[in-house]
């Protein structure tokens, strides 16, 4: 007999009832700590009072009404996010899948619009992830989310994460775009080699191509900047924003240039509940806090704390962990022991964390974590190392 809720996913077996801050309270009445935030969406932690109240204020007022009318908190948001990115536009769906489809969309548009149809392949990187979509398997192109799923989506090739050689050999008069998500988040907080986007910028404007961010995972702060391609000194043309931007309310977010969403006239894309004012109202409230003065100093100044305290932890736990990686507050431990083995050592001392590709165990905690609380996180993880050590002792004898 099938589960009731369709089995795509190995759940842990624990709920939660309710949360504050970085923590949450299960069912059985355990508290976590909670260094997952949903997959880098509860930026601003649980139960944020400005949340609540935003959310609630909006739920009296008005929650949907169709994209035929003008929705004045949409509004504002898209000028928000146009003042303090590349951007000149914005488009409002309800997830990071929905807001990489746009930005595919887009870029096909923009090649065709600009006279060049037979544009319409998009270089992406091994490693990538993209979404669960049709569009987006075939762009995250990792074998185990096809298979049996029918055919391929053309349109996308893929090469090798940070080789600017095989990108170079790979476009031809039939590519449109390069697409890249400036840290790979599932593929393992896999970093770029330095100056790679900027060359892809070059690339981009010497061949006519559009360069695509996909920011879902690394946007909001994530990184210790607003967007993570901030660093880089180089700006995309289209970029696709979602997780954090909602605070844990779906919404996600394509943004581009004038110049880029040309061909995306009335009629060309849309959405049912994408720019619904209670999304509107909660991702105003985000950027709130998150563009608020001294906001992103305090993710630096925790980003620079956690590497610190978890370079210290790899030293002493050398059997289990084999590298500290990442930025901002996306950062990862490659494990030596299986990463599953980890997080579950972890959840075992109430500390949740997330595997991702290339055996790493993936820290994202809210962007308002406290010093106290990442203490209370390394002793966590040193009670999993030591467990997971003394398994491994008892192992080998
Ligand atoms: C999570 C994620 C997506 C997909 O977002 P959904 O909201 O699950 O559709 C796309 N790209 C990146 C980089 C992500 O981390």
């Amino acid at each position: 007999m099938i589960a009731p809720v369709l089995p795509t996913y190995a759940r842990a077996d624990v709920s939660f009832e309710r949360g504050e801050g970085a923590w949450l309270t299960s069912t059985d009445g355990k508290k976590y700590l909670d260094f997952g935030s949903g997959v880098a969406v509860n930026a601003l932690g649980h139960a944020h009072p400005a949340l609540v109240k935003a959310i609630s204020e909006q739920a009296q007022k008005l929650w949907h009404v169709s994209n035929l009318y003008k929705i004045p908190e949409g509004e504002r948001l898209a000028k928000r996010l146009i003042d303090n990115t590349f951007a000149d536009t914005a488009f409002f769906q309800n997830s990071g899948a929905e807001a990489m489809e746009c930005s595919i969309k887009m870029a096909r548009k923009y090649q065709s619009v600009s006279g060049k149809p037979e544009r319409n392949q998009i270089i992406t990187f091994d490693g990538a992830f993209h979404g669960r979509t049709l569009a987006t398997i075939a762009a995250t192109g990792n074998e185990k989310y096809l298979e049996g799923f029918g055919p391929r989506m053309p349109g996308f090739v893929q090469v090798k994460f940070g080789d600017l050689e095989a990108v170079k050999k790979t476009i031809t008069h039939e590519t449109a775009a390069i697409l890249i998500e400036p840290i790979q988040g599932e593929g393992g907080i896999r970093v770029p080699p330095p100056g790679f986007l900027k060359a892809l910028r070059e690339l981009c404007d010497q061949h006519g191509l559009l360069l695509i961010f996909d920011e879902v995972q690394t946007g909001v702060g994530r990184t210790g900047k607003l967007f993570a391609y901030e660093w880089s000194g180089v700006t995309p043309d289209i970029m696709a924003v979602a997780k954090g931007i909602g605070g844990g309310f779906p919404l996600g977010i394509c943004l581009a240039t004038a110049e880029a969403g040309k061909g995306m006239t009335p009629g060309t894309h849309g959405s049912t509940f994408g720019g619904n004012p209670l999304a509107m109202a909660v991702a105003n409230a985000v950027l709130d806090q998150v563009l608020a003065p001294g906001f992103l100093d305090h993710v630096r100044q925790m980003s620079l704390f956690a590497k610190q305290r978890l370079a210290e932890l790899k030293d002493t736990h050398k059997g289990i962990i084999a590298e500290v990686r990442g930025e901002g507050l996306l950062l990862g431990l490659k494990t030596v022991v299986p990463n599953g083995e980890f997080v579950n050592a972890a959840m075992g001392e109430g500390l949740l964390t997330v595997a991702a590709g290339e055996n790493v165990v993936r820290l994202l905690p809210p962007l308002i974590v406290t010093e106290t609380e990442i203490n209370e996180a390394i002793s966590k993880m040193s009670a999993a190392c030591r467990k997971l050590e003394a398994a491994t002792t008892k192992g080998a004898a």
